[in-house]
This record gives C-alpha cells, sequence and structure tokens, in this order.
C-alpha cells in the first residue's frame, strides 16, 4: 500500500489545475479518474470549442448560498489569473462576443491535451478507469478504496464534479465521501437545461427558432426574463434564452407543479410598433385568410397558437379591425406556456447547489471541518451563467488550493 501525499478526486477542470500546480510546486500527486479518458467535459465544452472563460468575471454571474465566499474566491482571480496559467501552458486565448474566451485554436481537444501534456511532464501520475468508492480518514491518513484497489494519502482533493450530464462523468460521489466526513449539502437543481413542457401545442412547432424574451413567471408572480433564441421541441423548449432561464425555472420546480413562460415572439417590436406595422396591411375586402396575412411576419406553424391564445374569430383579412390586430399583437407579445419539468441532470451543463461553502476556507479551499480536505470546481455550492463562468470557477478554485500554506 503507496502513502501518497495529494490525491486528487476527479480529472476534470478543477481536479487537472490542482494537479498541475501541486506538483509544479514539488508535491507527489496522483489524479484519479473514473473515466476511460480525463476531462470529458472540457471535450465537449462549447460544442467542441470550449468557451474557457469569460473576460468580464463579475460576482453577479455567480449563483451561491453564500455570495461572500465567491467574491472571497475571486478576488484577485479574475480572467487574467486563468489566462496566465493558460499561457503558461502555450495554450493562446481568443475573444469572441460578451467576453466569452476560447482556445485560439478554436478546439477543446487543444485544452485537454495540453493540460495533460503538462501534467505529466511534471509528474502527476494520472490514473484512468479508477473509480473511488469509498473514502475513510483515520488519524492523518486518507484510505480510499477504488476499482483499483486501496489508495493512502495525507492530502485529499474532492474535484469530482456535480451530478450533471453523468454519461460525461457526472456522478454525486464526491458529495458523499464529503458528507461521510460532516459536510453539509446545499440542494442540488439541474441548470443550463432544456424545459419541459405538457402542452400538445408544442410538439407541433417543433423546429421553430425565433430570437425573442422568455419571461418567467411562478404562481403568477415575475420573476425574471432572458433574451436570445427560443427554440421549441418535441418536449418543450430549449435555446439560448431558455438555458439561461432554466437555473430559475429548476429552483422553483422544487416548490411548484409548473412555471409559466410568457414568450415575446417579436422584441424589437414594441406593442406600438408592431401594430402601426400591422394596420396599414389591411385590405377592407380582402378574401386573403388570416393565417396566410400572419405568414407576412411570423413563422407557420406559430400562427394557430397565435389565433387560439388571442381568442380571435377572424378567419379572413377583411375581418380585422384595430381591436383584433391589438389582441394578435398582444399575443405574439406574449406567448404562453407552461413548464412543469427540465430534462434533468442528464441534460443540463451544471448543478445549482453542492457542498455548503460556509465549511470551506475560500482563500486555500480547504475544509473547514477536515485537515488536510480541499474542495475544487463545480462540487462546491457555486454554479455560474453560461459564458465561460462555469470554468472560470472551476480554474480559479484549483488555483486557490496552490495558496495553502502548509506545504
Ligand atoms: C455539454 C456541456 C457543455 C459545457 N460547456 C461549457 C462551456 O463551454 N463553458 C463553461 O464554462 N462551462 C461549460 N460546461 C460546464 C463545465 O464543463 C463544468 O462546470 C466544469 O467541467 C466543472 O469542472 P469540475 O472539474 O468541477 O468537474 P468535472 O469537469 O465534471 O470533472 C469531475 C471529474 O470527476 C470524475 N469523477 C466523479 N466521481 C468520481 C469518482 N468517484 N472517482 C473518480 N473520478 C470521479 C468525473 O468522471 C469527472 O471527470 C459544460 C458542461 C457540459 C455538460
Amino acid at each position: 500500500m503507496n502513502n501518497e501525499k495529494m490525491i486528487i478526486i476527479g480529472a476534470g477542470a478543477a481536479g487537472l489545475v490542482v494537479a498541475i500546480t501541486k506538483a509544479r510546486a514539488g508535491k507527489r500527486v496522483i489524479l484519479l479518474e473514473q473515466n476511460n479518458k480525463i476531462g470529458k467535459k472540457i471535450l465537449v465544452s462549447g460544442n467542441g470549442k470550449c468557451n474557457i472563460d469569460n473576460k468580464y468575471i463579475n460576482l453577479n454571474r455567480f449563483h451561491s448560498q453564500n455570495p461572500d465566499f465567491v467574491a472571497n474566491v475571486l478576488e484577485g482571480y479574475d480572467f487574467p489569473a486563468v489566462e496566465k496559467f493558460f499561457t503558461s501552458l502555450g495554450l493562446e486565448l481568443v475573444e469572441e462576443k460578451e467576453g466569452k474566451m476560447f482556445p485560439m485554436s478554436l478546439q477543446s481537444s487543444s485544452v485537454v491535451e495540453l493540460l495533460e501534456y503538462e501534467a505529466k511532464r511534471v509528474g502527476v501520475e494520472i490514473v484512468c478507469d479508477c473509480a473511488v468508492i469509498s473514502v475513510d480518514k483515520k488519524g492523518g491518513t486518507y484510505r480510499l478504496e477504488t476499482t483499483q484497489g486501496t489508495k493512502t494519502c495525507t492530502q485529499l482533493v474532492l474535484t469530482s464534479g456535480s451530478p450533471a450530464a453523468p454519461q460525461l462523468g457526472g456522478s454525486n460521489s464526491g458529495y458523499a465521501f464529503a458528507t461521510k466526513m460532516g459536510h453539509t449539502l446545499v440542494p442540488r437543481h439541474p441548470s443550463l437545461v432544456q424545459l419541459c413542457s405538457e402542452e400538445s401545442w408544442v410538439k407541433g412547432c417543433a423546429g421553430v427558432k425565433v430570437a425573442g424574451i422568455a419571461k418567467l413567471y411562478a404562481n403568477g408572480e415575475y420573476i425574471t426574463e432572458k433574451k436570445g433564441d427560443i427554440l421549441f421541441t418535441n418536449y418543450g423548449i430549449s435555446g439560448l434564452a431558455i438555458l439561461d432561464l432554466s437555473r430559475e425555472v429548476s429552483t422553483r420546480l422544487a416548490n411548484f407543479d409548473y412555471c409559466e413562460l410568457s414568450l415575446d415572439l417579436m422584441p424589437e417590436y414594441s406593442k406600438e410598433k408592431l401594430t402601426n406595422l400591422l394596420l396599414p396591411r389591411i385590405q377592407k375586402e380582402s378574401e386573403k385568410p388570416i393565417v396566410l396575412w400572419l405568414q407576412g411576419i411570423t413563422n407557420k406553424k406559430l400562427i394557430p397558437i397565435i389565433l387560439e391564445q388571442s381568442k380571435s374569430r377572424v378567419k379572413l383579412e377583411k375581418e380585422l379591425n384595430r381591436k383584433e390586430i391589438n389582441k394578435l399583437v398582444h399575443t405574439i407579445k406574449n406567448l404562453k406556456l407552461s413548464v412543469n419539468d427540465t430534462k434533468g441532470f442528464k441534460g443540463a451543463e451544471v448543478s445549482t447547489g453542492g457542498i455548503d461553502t460556509s465549511e470551506v476556507n475560500p482563500q486555500t479551499m480547504e475544509s473547514k471541518l477536515v485537515d488536510n480536505l480541499f474542495f475544487a470546481g463545480e462540487i462546491l455550492d457555486v454554479d455560474g451563467d453560461r459564458g465561460g463562468f462555469n470554468f472560470h470557477w472551476a480554474w480559479v478554485t484549483g488555483l486557490r488550493i496552490n495558496q495553502n500554506s502548509k506545504d
């Protein structure tokens, strides 16, 4: 049985940064990964391009029960700290819109391959196909039962992530190890996830995409809204605006059977501007069917729904008047859709909740409850917005561990 110095559970974003920085500082490091290869989430991220970070790091892009903890971690650890780390690997970054940063190659595989090369170069022992089954601590020694036998160490780092995307290694196991050692879990919900609806009309609109605004209501109360692509699917609704809204929906669905979305299908047009666009189009004696008339401004699959929700009985263009137009305009800017579920952790990019951060030192990421136990990445009760913020959290919490002065 080896008495290893530091073992890291999980070779994802956070685990790789901890391993590299610690091994560079001279520590003996073993990185255990249950998958057959490291960094599976990095590989699929950003549609294979890896939205590695965001240039505009801001506290309000992160969500946690304990924002003070997030603020303390981020202090001095915004984008330049991450850029410096990647530059040290030879990985250059480029900016796309809204501060989103990508590897210059626009290939996530470059990120993983450069991380892996550096980890091996500085002597990290990477063990894939090695799932940790249990963790015990006796005296100053951690004893890990794994699918490749028993391993021991004096310092343990939990970078095993969240249950999001189990097909890529998402798991609850790190939570189980930590709670067994006395840590508390903040409830987890899928986030950055597609939403499901039981409304029958949605299936008929599958494939329709609009650049709109989705407003969220729960129990009749307005919660928030997001702008961007809205994509109707055969299970419900997706698109960037919906992913951005999903955190709020997911947490609300823990208390309510459903939430209501109000979709503005034409946000670039105010009600007045849209009315002024439509009114002059009325030909007084026209036999043109109203369905065809509406095709001049919106996708035809949405038209029956717009007519139904506006309770319009109008069939022909000549029957239109200002009142009817007002009803149609109102519906185009407030199409209602109830959502009753999410696509769950399988469809989610991240999870809300995790290890209660009040039990962790934000300077060093060490447990306040258990000596020589560290956390980094998504296992903690912190999740970020889409746009590179989740990777930022993983990288900087990994870098923070290197601040530990005990070594
Ligand atoms: C499809 C998808 C796209 C994404 N795109 C982006 C993006 O473009 N930008 C962005 O900022 N974020 C993105 N994310 C989110 C981002 O990938 C995560 O927030 C980030 O990977 C978290 O890093 P982590 O190291 O904490 O956890 P992970 O990367 O999940 O790594 C944890 C590792 O631990 C391993 N593990 C778990 N349990 C055990 C065990 N018991 N024994 C051994 N190993 C174990 C897992 O197999 C996994 O490899 C995306 C996520 C998904 C699913």
